[in-house]
């Protein structure tokens, strides 16, 4: 029976969805009390790599969606950003504005379900949290770790690196496009809109082999452009070697090449190294199931020409970020 929670106070939401007996050991006072107590061994000497980010209803995702899907969307893209520092993600908060309308404790217990299926997933546990009501967003922040002097950063890309990512790209820019369009969307692509799955493995695994990292969020060319930005450098992408998928391509012949630089929501890596390591990169991303894809080399600064496309001038204020509504 779905019953609206307009009747349940803040107190029995929490107590009925999000709290849990934890599976992680290192959470010595988890959801009830004023703070999370946390054993800091857990770190295990390394530092502690925090990230926060807020997914609101239409502008991050559509509102007609599945609430589990929803809660996996924003727990993933969140993990992306700890993939992308090359940590291991350890305890979560969850803070959720929700409106009055519209959440029913079926919405709750999708959300739920989704949210605590993916943590486990990725091994990282929901510590605390707020409830509010008020329009529809979850923020959530992450505590991961990794070890001293071996985050990915974004400051420290040399010039004659070269340039990689993983996946593939423009899945996410495909997707919304179709789903805006109310048109069919694969199984593959929904997940890749809806489930990005975070790198951390990758992340992980490229360590002490790269020389600056970022997730693609935004879109490639905005997203390496903070690289660039970052460590003074410009950068120049082949666009014949983007990775793009073949349903992509066949999908959108005159698009997919736009996707792939300027789309977002694909929440691959886009990480720099020195050409010595292409061959550990390669295999560090076999060892990770994530393709691997050389796509260009970091240059001197060239000044305000941050990501040049075969030696043509990107536009940065050309941005591939579409909101919804
Ligand atoms: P306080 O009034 O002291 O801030 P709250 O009533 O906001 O406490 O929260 C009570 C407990 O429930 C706290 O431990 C808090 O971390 C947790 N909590 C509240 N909302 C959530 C949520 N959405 N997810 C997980 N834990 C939550
Ligand atoms: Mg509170």
């Amino acid at each position: 029976m779905v019953v609206s929670v307009l009747s349940m106070d803040e107190f029995e939401i929490i107590k009925n969805y999000f709290k849990r007996e934890s599976f992680r050991s290192d959470v010595l006072l988890g959801i009830g009390d004023d703070g999370a107590v946390l054993d800091l061994k857990a770190l295990d000497n390394e530092n502690l790599v925090m990230s926060t980010d807020t997914l609101v209803e239409n502008v991050h995702f559509p509102s007609s969606i599945n609430a589990g899907l929803i809660a996996k969307r924003a727990l993933c893209t969140n993990l992306s950003d700890t993939a992308a520092m090359g940590a291991v993600p350890l305890w979560f908060t969850l803070s959720l504005t929700l409106p009055e309308e519209n959440t029913t404790t079926a919405w709750l217990t999708d959300f739920s379900q989704g949210l605590f299926e993916e943590a486990e997933k990725f091994g990282c546990t929901l510590v605390g949290g707020d409830t509010v009501r008020g329009h529809l967003s979850i923020t959530i922040t992450i505590c991961g770790k990794a070890p001293d002097k071996e985050v990915l950063k974004r400051t420290t890309a040399e010039p004659n690196d070269m340039i990689f990512v993983s996946g593939t790209l423009g899945d996410g820019r495909a997707a919304l496009s179709l789903i805006q369009q109310k048109k069919f969307v694969s199984e593959r692509l929904l997940y890749r809109f809806y489930c990005p799955q975070p790198m951390i493995d990758l992340g992980v695994e490229l360590r002490n082999l790269v020389s600056s990292c970022i997730d693609i969020s935004d879109g490639l060319v905005s997203d390496l452009t903070h690289i660039c930005n970052a460590s003074k450098v410009s950068a120049v992408l082949d666009v014949s070697k983007l990775p793009v998928h073949e349903e992509v391509k066949q999908l959108f012949p005159d698009d997919f090449a736009e996707f792939g630089l300027y789309g977002g929501d694909d929440y691959q890596l886009c990480f720099t190294a020195p050409e010595s390591e292409k061959a550990k990169i390669i295999n560090a991303g076999m060892r990770s199931n994530s393709r691997i894809t050389p796509i260009g080399r970091i240059v001197k600064s060239m000044g305000s020409n941050k990501v040049m496309l075969e030696g043509m001038d990107v536009n940065e204020n050309i941005s591939g970020y579409r909101h919804f509504g």
